[in-house]
């Protein structure tokens, strides 16, 4: 019998992943008896702590890596001059963003210079909890926007000013969008006006529209389209095809007065909802300006998608520090109940990282109903 399954390198075995760590963290803790300090070694301990789900012990152990050698997370980045700057930002414990309860317990913990530089702007433990209520994934302690802003002005000195697409680029963008629309039609977005001649033409709004390329295929389609986005890919959006979208500053999260006023047949959220500070008031925000049969679309991804599974703690989305809360199908759904809306559909997207998924949201009437009478 042939078989398409991956080759066993490919895919790591759990059981041979636990021995590893557990052998990791016994040559480690040997290291630290003759060096206490040894900063490699208390890396060493704390990850392998992590990755065995010792969140406790982890959490001691890099605090302790800290104490002994507070830039090591700027010295592991392979970098090419230091930034002197001061190093951890204020930390504040935040209630869970959906149901309000302070009451977690600890999921992850481990250090963002993994993934991401530094340039000790951040404290670079990352705690991850679960609600005890309802079981979202939240930072239980997240950087203030003053650390984060410091923290992204350090990052937009390493990276070149992104680029304006080719139209090659450009092409081959608008024809993953392209895509979208016709699931969005399938799934049926505003379907009282298609047998009206009269009725408007359907309307959308896309926050986090990049360079414009969705809301260029949709015009294109006939539907009155509009977006929101970063300042430099908005001005050329605008500049270059005449679209009509504004700038907003995302990078800390989306917020409820990002989206426009008016009312629209598709709203079209790309990320930010997962590094916003109040996430449900976002969806309420989206959700009275979804049209009663309109479609929400969400991207995001989910922890529980089988790519990030595979991936485990070494998934991005657990260490990337802007980010807040890492759903998964069953935590997002009960955030979408609270503001009486419900998914309908999930599917990959194709052009964005890999486990990256577009949830197809409506309201719930149903949801509705039962609450009138
Ligand atoms: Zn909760």
């Amino acid at each position: 019998m042939s078989t398409n399954a991956l080759p066993q390198s490919v895919l790591p075995a759990p059981a041979a992943r636990r021995e590893a760590d557990a052998r990791r963290a016994t040559a480690a803790r040997e290291r630290l008896r003759e060096a206490p300090d040894d900063t490699d070694a208390l890396f060493e301990l704390a990850d392998a702590h992590a990755r065995m789900g010792r969140h406790d012990d982890a959490r001691s152990a890099h605090r302790a890596l800290l104490r002994a050698d507070g830039r090591y997370a700027d010295l592991r980045a392979p970098v090419e001059k230091q930034c002197a700057t001061s190093f951890i930002g204020q930390f504040d414990s935040v209630d869970c963003p959906v149901c309000g309860d302070h009451h977690a317990n600890m999921v992850w913990v481990g250090n963002i210079s993994g993934q991401v530089r530094t340039w000790g702007h951040l404290d670079p433990v990352r705690e991850w909890v679960e609600c005890t209520s309802c079981e979202t994934l939240r930072v239980q302690a997240p950087p203030s926007e003053a650390a984060l802003q410091r923290w992204h002005r350090a990052r937009s000195h390493e990276h070149s000013p992104t680029s304006a697409p080719n139209l090659r680029e450009f092409d081959a963008a608008m024809a993953e969008r392209n895509h979208e629309l016709d699931v969005l039609e399938q799934v049926g977005f505003g379907i009282a006006w298609l047998d009206d001649p009269d009725a408007h033409e359907p309307r959308l709004l896309e926050v986090g529209c990049g360079w414009g390329s969705l809301i260029a295929a949709a015009r294109w389609r006939g539907i009155s389209a509009a977006g929101v986005g970063t300042n430099a890919q908005t001005a050329w959006a605008r500049a270059t095809l005449d679209l009509p979208c504004v700038a907003a500053d995302l990078d800390h999260g989306i917020r409820p007065e990002h989206l426009p006023d008016g009312s629209f047949d598709i709203i079209v959220l790309r990320s930010p909802l997962d590094r916003a500070e109040a996430p449900l008031a976002v969806l309420q925000a989206a959700a009275r300006r979804l049209s009663p049969d309109g479609v929400l679309v969400l991207q995001l991804e989910l922890h529980d998608h089988p790519v990030r599974r595979v991936q485990g703690y070494d998934a991005p989305g657990w260490s990337r520090p802007e980010r807040r809360v890492f759903f998964g199908r069953d935590t997002l759904e009960v955030a979408l109940a609270r503001t009486h809306l419900r998914s309908e559909r999930i599917q990959e997207v194709r052009d964005a990282s890999s486990g990256t998924s577009l949830l197809f949201v409506r309201h719930d009437d149903l949801h509705d109903l039962m609450g009138a009478e």
